[in-house]
């Protein structure tokens, strides 16, 4: 699936790393999608040697937010299928530590695939 992987994060050093959903798609409640972002994440650290903390106040150094369209990084989304998300490095800027969704894609919960809708769970490894 669509992936930018050019956006990829690189060369991290292991450490805990805080990281706050934002926004939220309109077909998930944000109970689901907190929990989705969050066993992804756990998903993401089990491969490697970084560790994730959900923080629902103040600065955090991964930000998830569903965003549709043009929203401002120059990376517009392009609606329903193809790309599915793309993260930003942490690091000075304003975009550091961005990882947008394409809020007009179809978020699923639980892996239910059926027709052109994505499974939550899975995405943010892959775009990681
Ligand atoms: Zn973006």
């Amino acid at each position: 699936m669509g992936f930018s992987r050019d956006r990829l994060f690189i060369g991290w050093s292991p450490g805990i790393f805080s990281s706050r959903v934002d926004s939220f798609p309109v077909s998930l409640s944000q109970e689901s999608t907190r929990q989705l972002i969050g066993s992804a994440l756990y998903a993401w650290s089990r491969e490697s040697n970084l560790d994730f903390k959900e923080t629902r106040t103040g600065d955090a150094d991964i930000r998830v937010s569903f965003v549709e369209g043009s929203h401002g990084d120059g990376y517009p989304f392009d609606g329903p299928g193809g790309t599915l998300g793309h993260a930003f490095f942490p690091g000075v800027g304003s975009s550091a530590g961005a990882t947008h969704m394409d809020a007009d894609e179809s978020w699923t919960y639980n892996g239910k695939m059926a027709g052109g809708e994505n499974h939550l769970a899975a995405a943010p490894p892959h775009l990681f």
